[in-house]
């Protein structure tokens, strides 16, 4: 059924501006064109859906690279403008543009490809990959293609003083006026939800640890409601700690990827240690990274996407030494009543200093 919340959901999303802002995220909007290249032999004279088109950017994409048909599905109005946009390409007998929740449209045929571009803030917020795995349990084929294929969660510690003067230090002297007593007000303001914003690589303690890896052609819906990791750094500067970051990447791997490659199997045969890992600081990744797959990374060291990363301040900084360990858990499960929100809990330990955040990415 289609609560309130779908509603503004699909009506943020008839807003031109924020296809505007995806179209202009070359990183984002490129990583898609090559990847569609690089499985062109597999889409051409295929059928694709593309789960939430959007302008239909992507089944253009998929209709130029050879595919005899592609449906492309979007709730909101936007779809309105696909069909024009489809229209003025002359790709009207290939591309189908359906108006409708993916759950709700008809599609009279299997298919070979699914392709979406359905990441939110931290992966998962927006709860869309439902509406992928909905399509892909209905439609796919055996031994079909899912766009992206994989995708990766990450976290880690950070540094931030800047953040921290502007946001904090800043209500010391305003003007000349001392306004010091506002500095808690100031930290609820600035530090008690998420924000979404950009840090640099300078800003990292550490290496990552990864917090999921979505299999695309395997995950379930209800792996998705509680996303629960451990996680354990040592800090590699003596700084002051002042949040976690999380980011992700997504790959775009074809159906037949060797899942047991290298990697690991010297990991899984324990003749080489999760530290000498290449891709995981504390936690073993599931399966190795290809090395031919098309990667679209977020991750600060990258060039920055329109999904920034996603930061998790505490209220007050703490001094780190070098080598210190952090550790705690965390915890992104979706909000029971408005299911495309996150909750986050985070529990912290270092330094015989414990606590635990929750916060809310609404
Ligand atoms: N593919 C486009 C747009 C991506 S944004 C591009 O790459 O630029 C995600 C789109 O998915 C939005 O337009 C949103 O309206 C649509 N969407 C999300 N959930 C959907 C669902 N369940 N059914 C149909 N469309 C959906």
């Amino acid at each position: 059924p289609l609560t309130a919340y779908d509603v503004s959901y699909f009506n943020a999303y008839a807003n031109l501006e924020v296809h505007e802002e995806m179209l202009k995220d070359r990183v984002r909007t490129e990583s898609y064109r090559s990847a569609i290249m690089q499985h062109q032999k597999f889409i051409t004279d295929k059928v694709v859906i593309d789960v939430g088109c959007g302008t239909g950017v992507l089944s253009i994409f998929c209709a130029r690279a050879g595919a005899r048909r592609v449906y492309a599905v979007d709730a909101s109005l936007i779809a309105n403008q696909a069909k024009q946009v489809v229209e003025d390409n002359n790709l009207s007998d290939k591309v189908i543009v359906l108006h409708g929740r993916i759950e709700d449209v008809e599609i009279e045929e299997t298919v070979d490809v699914i392709i979406s571009e359905w990441m939110g803030y931290m992966l998962v917020y927006e709860s869309m990959l439902e509406s992928v795995i909905f399509a892909r349990d209905k439609w796919l084929k055996p031994g079909g293609l899912i766009l992206p294929s994989h995708a990766s969660l990450y976290m880690a510690p950070v540094t931030n003083s800047e953040r921290y003067h502007q946001s904090i230090d800043f209500w010391h002297n305003v003007y000349g006026i001392k306004m010091s007593a506002l500095i808690p007000f100031a930290k609820l303001t600035a530090f008690e939800e998420p924000s979404v914003e950009t840090i640099k690589g300078e800003n990292v303690l550490t290496w990552p640890s990864l917090v999921t890896e979505v299999d695309c052609y395997t995950v379930r819906v209800q792996e998705l409601k509680t996303i629960t990791a451990k996680y354990e750094f040592s800090s590699m500067l003596q700084a002051p700690l002042h949040g976690f970051a999380f980011w992700f990447d997504v790959e775009f791997n074809g159906p037949e990827l060797p899942v047991l490659n290298y990697y690991y199997n010297q990991l899984t045969s324990g003749s080489l240690s999760q530290d000498q890992h290449p891709h995981s600081s504390g936690h073993l990744r599931k399966r190795p990274k290809s090395e031919e797959a098309v990667i679209l990374s977020t991750a600060p060291e990258d060039a920055p996407t329109h999904w920034q990363q996603t930061l998790v301040y505490m209220f007050d900084p703490i001094q780190l030494e070098e080598g210190q360990i952090v550790e705690g858990s965390v915890t992104i499960s979706q909000r029971e009543e408005h299911s495309r929100f996150l909750n986050i809990r985070l529990e912290f330990n270092s330094g015989g200093r414990s606590f635990e955040k929750v916060s809310v990415l609404r």
